[in-house]
């Protein structure tokens, strides 16, 4: 069983020289932010992943959480674990600092999460949800509910839900049954939530439920939704906790991944009906709840990058200890490690180079979010605003696609010890298998891509991206370096084909939006690749340019010819993919169902 090594050197090279730490700095609201603050962060955060989170991942696995008597008791060790996690500040990284967060930009933030994610993801969940509450409360929480609540949350004494999910009501929303009926100040909650993540356990003293529900005159479908604040435990005006609330976990799910999370069916007013608190206004819940699913969707696209990273440790470690059979060529003498073996070696770097690519689109979409909510310039602010929203259902779908596959790579390299649960490369594979269907599955983020990200606005973001890729040509072509300009003509035709196919989705897009559903995937997964070749691309030319400041040369030759294998090896899938998107829907479209 490897340990987790947090992969520091990766992560300052992307924040600071990639995706432009500086820039972030610079703005008035996160000047305090140094790098030596930076540099400590992450080193810290990367001691408290390997000594405390790494070590119970595996426990986790085993022993998950237990339920007993609507008691959920969390794996061993957790409780111990998130106590520390508390007492450390780490719950508040990102959090408003008036209410005891540490205000840190999230391109900040993103790295620590990496590491905690690539240690434990289960564990994980529990503060990811928290901070997506945080979000939604923050803006559009009143002032009453933002003092009541949000100091705990910050702090992590208390934890957060979601409450989407219903037996009949999963993607689709809008069919949400649960009701809330107004009662003075507050309303009564009835019905039951599904798969509701850390929806109870013992780990905190509280947990603050957001939660769907339709009031008596709400109308039918989406409109009708209304948000609201479901305490377990009664909050009295004085901030402590009153009698238990009607919500309680009457089961938790059996999963095939991410144990130690309880996954809990909630059932919401079994007796007088649980009370809460709308927030905001009526009828606007979903609206409002997009507003932490968007917040989630980065968190979950960054669990797919985590978890790629930690099966690409793995099988790592694992391919320089094992011994099998002689390098080519050779008849006798010593048997080698299987990483002298070329098809090995291709597997490593299939999994390094698209670890590195996805973390760079991730990271790139957190510090668009920074500027979006602190640049001064309004005009940037907007810009900012729109890169993001467009690069969310990228992060989340494809970065989670790309780690199911990255994770069934890592169990090959381990041949037949890969298949064997003791190993541990299974757990990755399992764990990373919801990450796709969580927080909206790639289909809905697909679904977003086609329609409100390049639709609606006849692609004028994606094009703008698009123009931005092609400006690195002239910089690729002036390298002087073999390996760098190697990556040129890859990029090239990959961005032509990309240009070809979001043009094919604009014009399609009015006239028959169910050919353009039918090749959604395909598309994201179209931009997530050619995004990815992109930055890696940009990551050689500044590695070169470090290289001939003196950098560290083992760190960056290693980037520039991971660079190169990228440009080789997974950007040219891209003109399969355009095919597909261009060709390809009227076949899926063809057949009835009777014909399945
Ligand atoms: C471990 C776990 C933890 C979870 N945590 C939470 C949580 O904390 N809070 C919460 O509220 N929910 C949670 N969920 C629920 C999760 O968000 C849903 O499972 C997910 O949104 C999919 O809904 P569904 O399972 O009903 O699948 P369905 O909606 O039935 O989808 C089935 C298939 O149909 C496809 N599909 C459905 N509609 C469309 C469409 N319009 N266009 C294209 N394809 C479509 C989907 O892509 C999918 O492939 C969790 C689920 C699990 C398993």
């Amino acid at each position: 069983m490897s340990s987790y090594v947090a992969p520091l050197q990766d992560m300052q090279f992307v924040i600071k020289d990639l995706v432009g730490l500086a820039d972030i700095t610079a703005m008035p609201d996160c000047a305090e932010v140094t790098d030596g603050l930076v540099d400590a962060v992450l080193d810290e955060a990367g001691k408290f992943a390997t000594g405390v989170l790494d070590p119970l991942n595996r426990v986790g696995d085993k022993d998950g959480a237990k339920l007993t008597d609507s008691k959920v008791t969390s794996s061993p060790g957790f409780k111990e674990a998130y106590r520390q996690f508390v007492e450390g500040g780490w719950n508040g990284l990102s959090g408003q600092t008036e209410f005891g967060g540490q205000g840190l930009p999230h391109v900040v933030a993103m790295p620590v999460q990496e590491m905690w994610n690539s240690s434990n993801m289960a564990f994980c969940l529990c503060p990811m949800l928290t901070s997506g509450v945080l979000e939604a409360l923050k803006l559009k929480g009143s002032d009453a509910q933002k003092e009541k609540y949000l100091h705990k949350l910050t702090s992590g004494e208390w934890t957060g839900t979601m409450n989407l999910t219903e037996p009949q009501a999963g993607s689709d929303l809008s069919a949400v049954r649960t009701r809330a009926v107004p009662e003075g100040d507050h309303f009564r909650i009835h019905g039951t939530k599904i798969y509701i993540t850390w929806g109870e356990h013992d780990m905190a003293e509280n947990i603050i439920h957001l939660v769907l529900a339709r009031t008596p005159t709400a109308p039918e479908g989406v409109k009708g939704i209304s948000l609201f604040i479901v305490p377990k435990f009664m909050v009295n005006d004085d901030g402590s906790l009153g009698e238990r609330n009607d919500v309680k976990c009457v089961s938790i799910e059996h999963k095939m991944g991410i144990n130690a999370s309880p996954t809990c069916v909630l059932a919401y007013g079994d007796g007088k009906g649980a009370v809460g608190y709308l927030v905001g206004e009526e009828n606007r819940g979903l609206e409002y709840m997009f507003i932490m699913m968007n917040h989630a969707r980065l968190g979950v696209g960054l669990e797919g990058v985590a978890l790629a990273e930690r099966a690409y440790q793995h099988a790592r470690e694992y391919a320089k200890t094992r011994v099998q059979g002689r390098a080519i060529g050779q008849k006798s003498g010593d048997r080698v490690t299987i990483i002298h073996h070329p098809d090995v070696k291709r597997m490593l770097l299939t999994m390094k180079s698209q670890v590195e690519a996805m973390r760079a689109v991730a990271y790139t979409a957190s510090a668009a979010l920074d500027k979006a909510n602190h640049h001064p310039d309004d005009k940037e602010r907007r810009k900012n605003q729109a890169l993001v929203d467009f690069l969310i259902p990228i992060v989340k779908g494809w970065c989670t696609e790309q780690s199911v596959e990255i994770a069934s790579v890592g169990v090959q390299i381990h041949g037949g010890m890969g298949f064997i649960e003791e190993t541990g490369a299974a757990q990755y594979l399992r764990d990373s298998r919801i990450t796709t269907i969580y927080e909206g599955t790639t289909g809905i983020q697909a679904a977003d891509l086609v329609g409100r990200k390049v639709g609606f606005e006849k692609g004028a973001t994606a094009f703008s991206i698009i123009d931005e890729m092609r400006q690195l040509d002239a910089k690729l072509a002036a390298s002087k370096d073999a390996d760098v300009s190697a990556a040129r003509e890859s990029l090239k035709r990959a961005v032509d084909g990309l240009a070809a196919a979001t043009q094919w989705i604009v014009d399609t897009f009015p006239k028959d939006p169910n050919a353009v559903a039918a090749v959604s995937v395909p598309f994201l997964k179209l931009w997530g690749t050619v995004a990815g070749g992109w930055l890696m691309a940009r990551a050689a030319l500044v590695a070169n340019g470090k290289l001939a400041g003196g950098g560290d040369p083992e760190f960056y030759r290693a980037k520039i010819v991971t660079a190169r294998f990228y440009a080789e090896h997974i950007l040219p899938q891209s003109a399969g993919l355009v095919s597909v998107v261009t060709g390809g829907a009227s076949s899926v479209l063809s057949l009835t169902e009777a014909q399945f």
